[in-house]
């Protein structure tokens, strides 16, 4: 029998997919971004900062109700509509102006955002943070559900399972657990996008601020679990 506390010292391929397919199993396949199109997933990506996923779908509704979820409309809209559709989200005045100036970006330099995910993944990253308001979370999440490139999407609930599993520095850099799971996934695409929504069910449903280990589907692995 596998001792499963023992397989669990470092981030390896092997731990990667075990973790993986523990919160596969219980979750399901999620199936991951929700959003309809590649403009409401650029859009959720930057609404969502700081904001529940509820309130960025009742401020995606809105735009949809008043015809707003259009690209040529976001580029040129004037800034007070655009808040107005948008204010049920936080820091939505922001939001607003960023929002207007990446779309009014996107349609001066490539036209379209199918024009602009033809960059090649380094150079369309290196774009997107280039924008205000574009971090790395944000810039991944489109390169990976919106673009379809892989791109390990980093998270809070990503570094607060990985430390309380593995117990990997809070702190370490973006880019340093990135390559964790980029140097070992394997190169599938969908992987990549449903191993992210595992850890967003995972840490809204137990592994929070306070975790709710008795349920948990990695709790007989983890080394922070609180019911071993
Ligand atoms: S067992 Fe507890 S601490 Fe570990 S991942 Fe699950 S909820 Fe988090």
């Amino acid at each position: 029998m596998i001792d499963q506390k023992a397989c669990y010292k470092k981030p390896d391929a092997l731990n990667l997919n075990l973790i993986y397919n523990e919160m596969k199993s219980h979750f399901g396949f999620l199936n991951w971004w929700p959003g309809d199109t590649k403009l409401e997933i650029v859009l959720g990506a930057i609404l969502t900062q700081q904001t529940s996923w509820k309130n960025v779908e009742k401020a995606i509704n809105k735009m949809k109700q008043n015809n707003a979820m259009d690209f040529d409309y976001i580029s040129a809209c004037d800034l007070k509509n655009l808040e107005k559709r948008i204010n049920n989200v936080s820091f939505y005045k922001q939001k607003a102006r960023y929002i207007k100036n990446i779309f009014q970006f996107i349609k001066t330099r490539y036209g379209s955002l199918e024009n602009l995910f033809k960059l090649d993944k380094k150079e369309l990253r290196k774009t997107l943070l280039s924008m205000n308001g574009i971090g790395n979370e944000t810039a991944d999440s489109i390169i990976l559900y919106a673009a379809n490139k892989k791109k390990f999407v980093i998270d809070a609930y990503t570094k607060r399972v990985m430390h309380r599993i593995f117990g990997i520095d809070k702190n370490i850099k973006y880019e340093k657990l990135q390559e964790y799971f980029e140097n070992n996934l394997k190169n599938n695409l969908s992987l990549y996008k449903d191993f992210h929504a595992q850890f967003v069910e995972l840490g809204k449903n137990y592994c929070r601020t306070k975790p709710f280990c008795i349920n948990c589907p990695l709790n007989k692995m983890c080394k922070k679990s609180n019911i071993l």
